[in-house]
């Protein structure tokens, strides 16, 4: 063989004796067959194998791996993003004349889905109240999705997520969780009967606000196959070099997670202790008004809780935010620097609570120095209360 060729074979080495703890960045478009009958008989292969770099390399299923261990299912699917999670369960299950039901605390771009791409095309949905109340009410024929996010976006409203995967299976509803907030660490709701286990690994797996990724666990095999059929036909996968961040990241979750739950509390408690400070939305709070059903179902808290300003607060918003030192003013969360957000849910929620109308501090703990967050936050409530 003449030198161009030589420029486009690698010469393999040997590997044995090569041992590392790390997961190898496999990237690919084409994948090769040993032979003209394994390229023949490519359609046989199961979605187990190898077939194209759009359906994934070993370093994805690496990943699936180790989502569907943590989460306690059967198999996993790796997507572009946390919405993408969502949008790609919705278009699995759903078909025109159906109706998914979610939540009104439901991450608001999974609501703009549901009102402006699923709905023109004959695919509807019905909003329950945060907390999980009335779903029943709700069941008609059309419904073959019941959608989750516990605790909801802002205003951390927990559901009871035994009772509607036991009412989907009454029904023969399907039933998916947002498991964002508390990770697999913290909920496992394939375990409560949830059919899809959804999480955006840009948050905690991810770890450091540098990649957008999400997964979806299932414990059945068949559920797998419309989430793979969906994507394939759709043209979806994700870059080996993001799944590789995330494999790096999640190396540490559950010490990082550690960490931030206890700063969070201990910086909740100390928020909720101050008379000035209005509503202190933390689910291990004692006075939480669904710390019982936390504490069933969930075995932690991650590091995002809400604070509800006063009225008289809101005026100061705009100075207090500006003397932050340390924590960052942005929305998302799980990286290792400490956010806040500024929320309001007052428009596009259908059963908004007179408590939750005014602005809401959404607060991600990072992992700096908790005296300097504390300090940061006292400077913050100490202009906001003036
Ligand atoms: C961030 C987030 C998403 C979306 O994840 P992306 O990867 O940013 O698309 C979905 N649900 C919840 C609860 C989130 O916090």
């Amino acid at each position: 063989m003449r030198d161009a060729t030589h420029c486009t074979i690698h010469p393999a080495v040997d590997l044995t004796e090569f041992s590392s703890l790390t997961v190898p960045t496999y990237r690919a478009s084409t994948i090769v067959f040993e032979d003209a009958e394994a390229y023949a008989t490519r359609g046989e292969r199961d979605l187990d194998s190898y077939m194209y770099g759009l359906y994934g390399t070993p370093t994805t299923k690496t990943l699936e791996a180790q989502i569907t261990k943590l989460e306690n299912g059967v198999r996993s699917v790796i997507v572009p993003s946390g919405q993408a999670g969502a949008t790609i369960v919705f278009l699995s299950v759903l078909l025109p004349g159906e109706t998914v039901l979610i939540p009104d605390s439901v991450y608001p771009p999974v609501l703009d889905f549901c009102v402006n791409y699923l709905q023109p095309r004959g695919i509807y949905h019905k909003i329950y109240q945060p907390d999980g109340t009335g779903i029943e009410d709700l069941i008609d024929p059309s419904v073959k999705l019941i959608w989750t996010e516990t605790p909801g976006s802002t205003t951390m409203e927990f559901q009871d997520l035994w009772a509607i995967a036991a009412l989907g299976k009454k029904y023969g509803i399907l039933t998916g969780a947002d498991n964002t907030w508390a990770t697999p660490l913290h909920l496992k709701p394939l375990d409560l009967g949830i059919d899809f286990s959804m999480q955006a690994l840009s948050k905690y797996a991810g770890g450091h606000s540098d990649l957008l990724l999400g997964s979806i666990c299932v414990n059945d095999l068949e559920l797998r196959k419309k989430l793979r059929d969906t994507m394939r036909m759709l043209g979806i996968g994700v870059s080996p070099d993001e799944v590789a961040l995330v494999l790096r990241g999640i190396e540490t979750m559950a010490v990082r997670l550690a960490h931030v739950e206890q700063v969070a509390r201990n910086l909740a408690e100390e928020l909720a202790s101050r008379p000035d400070v209005g509503l202190v939305l933390h689910p291990a709070l004692a006075d939480f008004p669904q710390h019982a059903l936390w504490k069933r179902d969930f075995s932690g808290a991650s590091g995002v809780f809400s604070v509800v300003l006063t009225k008289s607060q809101e005026g100061n918003l705009e100075d207090g935010l500006n003397q932050l030192k340390v924590i960052a003013i942005g929305a998302s969360w799980g990286g290792t620097r400490s956010l806040i957000a500024p929320m309001s849910v007052k428009k596009g929620r259908k059963f908004a609570k007179p408590e939750h109308q005014r602005t809401i501090l959404r607060i991600n703990v990072g992992l700096e120095d908790q005296e300097d967050l504390r300090s940061d936050l006292k400077t913050l409530f100490d202009i906001l209360s003036r």
